[in-house]
């Protein structure tokens, strides 16, 4: 499914804003222009938010989310979609129609729920709602407490190890989504270990922990890499270890950001 050569991909974020820069539609935009995609964007919800933490959440309602990708398709064709923060049971519930509706090729789910400075970007009662979505993406991208939430076990009891973290990706793949990307950067240890799993297989995808506090978006702008990538190589696996490849760069040069006074964003 590659894009013709010397083509520019379009590609969309369904995702929440990040006034910040670092996190959300922010960090989707500037990850697909650093990646060479054309990026488009449907705002699911505003945040206020700084490096230091999200005060408020404002969400749109489910029907102008509709409204945004139904007039953007009936224009731009896309190659690929990327979905992330959805706040409330009710707009997942929406995106969830559209991508049955066939509206949002090659999904990429990034099941956002809690910030990494600790506040919900996703209520508790739209769970059940996500584990359905993830059953029309193409692939799932959980960090390991997202991971948990999604098997309905304790965020606390996280994997730990290739094991465990092979088991709890292949429960994953039973929510119907063919490929799981489970990443590992929330586990201890010098060395981060992602797994790309499918019902064909599994892919140990893995490299030194890049020391740095700079790691606000870290998830988004991975989910949004391969979103970028996926319509110029031949596989998801190509995409996922050139998104990751890029992760890494970008996780290195967050130093040269002064961004407020919390974790700084990535370089992207
Ligand atoms: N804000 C928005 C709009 C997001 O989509 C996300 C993560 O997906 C975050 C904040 C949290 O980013 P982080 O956990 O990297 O701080």
């Amino acid at each position: 499914m590659s894009t013709e050569p010397g083509r520019v991909p379009n590609v969309l974020s369904v995702a929440g804003s990040d006034p910040s820069g670092g996190a959300g539609i922010q960090a989707d935009l500037k990850t697909f222009g650093a990646l060479g995609a054309h990026g488009c964007a449907v705002l699911t919800a505003l945040t206020a938010q700084s490096t230091q933490g999200v005060t408020g959440v404002h969400a749109v309602p489910p029907r102008f989310i509709r409204e945004q990708v139904e007039t953007l398709v009936a224009d731009v064709t896309l190659a690929a979609v990327k979905v992330g923060m959805l706040g409330s049971a009710d707009v997942v519930r929406a995106v969830h129609e559209l991508a049955q509706e066939g509206l949002l090729p090659n999904l990429v789910l990034d099941p956002v729920m809690v910030s990494t400075a600790g506040s919900r970007l996703l209520d508790e009662d739209a769970v059940e709602e996500l584990r359905a979505l993830a059953s029309h993406a193409d692939l799932i991208t959980p960090n390991l407490p997202e991971a948990a939430v999604l098997l309905g076990r304790d965020p606390q009891d996280m994997a730990e190890g290739p094991a465990q973290m092979m088991d709890e990706a292949r429960a994953l793949l039973d929510l119907g989504c063919p490929r799981v990307l489970l990443k590992g950067g929330h586990a201890s240890g010098e060395h981060v270990l992602d797994l790309l799993v499918d019902t064909l297989g599994a892919h140990e995808l893995g490299g030194p922990r890049v020391a740095t506090p700079h790691t606000h978006g870290t998830g988004c702008s991975l989910s949004s890499a391969i979103t970028a990538l996926r319509p110029r190589r031949d596989s998801w696996l190509e995409a996922v270890t050139d998104a990751r490849s890029w992760l890494v760069g970008a996780l290195e040069h967050g130093h040269e950001l002064s961004v407020g006074q919390g974790p700084g964003p990535v370089h992207h």
